[in-house]
């Protein structure tokens, strides 16, 4: 699972080596080339598993969404480091660890409820 972007809603797969990829940092971080850039964009769903294709010259507000299960994938992507900077300066180890399953868990019901949940562990 990709650890750069938590709220992953689709896998992406690299027109340079076909492999598929949570972000382009996991395609970084595993291989030595540059990561090619296509109009043609092929995604997994991770909602429903199954694959389908955009055209990135074309992508409209409708594209925003997986055509078999109507999953939003196109969101604003969390970030483990952004969120541990949220914190302030009074975190602790074991609490951040805490913290980290309730993301976990929370990720798999739904990211709408993100801002509320946040609000109420501050
Ligand atoms: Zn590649
Ligand atoms: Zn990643
Ligand atoms: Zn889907």
């Amino acid at each position: 699972m990709c650890k750069h972007v938590l709220n992953a809603q689709v896998s992406i797969r690299s027109p340079c080596c076909r492999l598929w990829f949570d972000c382009a940092q996991c395609h970084a971080d595993s291989q030595t080339h540059t990561l090619k850039q296509t109009m043609e964009m092929v995604f997994a769903c991770k909602k429903c598993k199954k694959c389908f294709r955009k055209d990135m010259d074309e992508f409209e507000d409708s594209d925003e969404y997986c055509p078999h299960c109507d999953n939003h994938f196109v969101i604003e992507a969390r970030e483990p480091k952004a969120r541990l900077e949220v914190e302030g300066e009074d975190v602790r180890v074991d609490a951040r660890m805490l913290r980290d399953e309730r993301v976990k868990r929370k990720e798999e019901l739904s990211v709408w409820e993100d801002e509320g949940e946040a609000n109420r562990l501050g």
